[in-house]
């Protein structure tokens, strides 16, 4: 069985812990020197949804991983996402902002439970500062990975239920993760690749889960998918995705890598590999 998909039994002990001890414990886990870490953090994209009342913390890992058997992107390789990932992308490429995806990700494998008492934490002050503005609170715990969160469990709830008022939502190259979200109730939008199958996708806007494609100069107004002409909404608004009506593709401007080391052969290969298309683009 996977490390990580399966129940967690959470540590009573974490629970009368001080923050700083948690931070030491955290540390000590991964085999580094204490120093301040954090698992939820903002972007300039949520935070454009505090302007629509939305209070947001979202958790970066490290992408396109193989860690302890477990994968935290699974399509990565499919998609051909791996290099023009976000991860890669400006202020997230620097070395301090990649270590703290790793560290994070190490937590969570290397002690689940105690990755589970700071995130809970965490998420009960996100939920204190909203009240405090009166904000609603909204979470996403695939930042940067595409990790399936209805298959792990704390004392058998997903971290989904024990935060019942926050609105989760996500996005997936994974259609059974799509397809899992959906089942529970949790906002998820497809992102488009090249080699997802037609299929699918029609599957999954019947479902009401909605396709963001990534788009290489404007946004159409539709886009035709195996012969169905579909809705473009603009999806750079903010990243508030369960906000958007049903059936839709999420239009997305593709933002040119300046800061990766390749940027010039990053941004090539995104367009070749299907990551990002043109606006008169048909996908049969
Ligand atoms: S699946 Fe998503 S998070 Fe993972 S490498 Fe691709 S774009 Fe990045």
């Amino acid at each position: 069985m996977s490390v990580l998909y399966k129940n967690h039994v959470i540590d009573r002990n974490y629970s009368g812990l001080s923050k700083k001890a948690l931070l030491t414990l955290w540390a000590d886990r991964i085999g580094k020197p204490f120093r301040p870490r954090y698992l939820l953090s903002d972007s300039v994209k949520v935070i454009k949804g505090e302007k629509i009342g939305y209070l947001t913390g979202v958790c970066y890992m490290s992408n396109a991983v193989k860690i302890a058997g477990v994968a935290t992107c699974s399509h990565a390789v499919k998609a051909g996402c791996v290099e023009p990932c976000l991860a890669m992308s400006g202020h997230m490429s620097l070395a301090g902002a990649v270590e703290a995806r790793a560290d994070r990700l190490s937590l969570l494998i290397k002690d689940t439970a105690l990755f589970f008492e700071i995130l809970s934490r965490e998420l009960k002050a996100l939920e204190k500062a909203a009240k405090r503005k009166r904000f609603k609170v909204a979470g996403r715990l695939n930042g940067t990975t595409d990790l399936d969160w209805t298959r792990i469990t704390f004392n058998g709830a997903t971290i989904f239920e024990h935060f019942p008022r926050i609105t989760w939502y996500d996005y997936t190259k994974n259609p059974k993760i799509a397809q899992a979200y959906s089942d529970r109730g949790v906002s998820v939008t497809f992102s488009y690749y090249k080699k997802a199958a037609t299929a699918d996708l029609l599957h999954l806007l019947d479902r009401g889960v909605n396709i963001a494609i990534a788009y290489r100069d404007t946004l159409p107004i539709t886009q035709s998918i195996g012969g169905r002409s579909v809705e473009v909404i603009n999806g750079d608004l903010h990243d508030l995705r369960f906000l958007d009506k049903k059936g839709a593709i999420v239009g997305l401007k593709y933002k040119n890598q300046t800061m990766h080391k390749k940027a010039a052969e990053v941004n090539a290969t995104a367009h070749e590999s299907g990551f990002i298309i043109f606006s008169n683009s048909v996908i049969n």
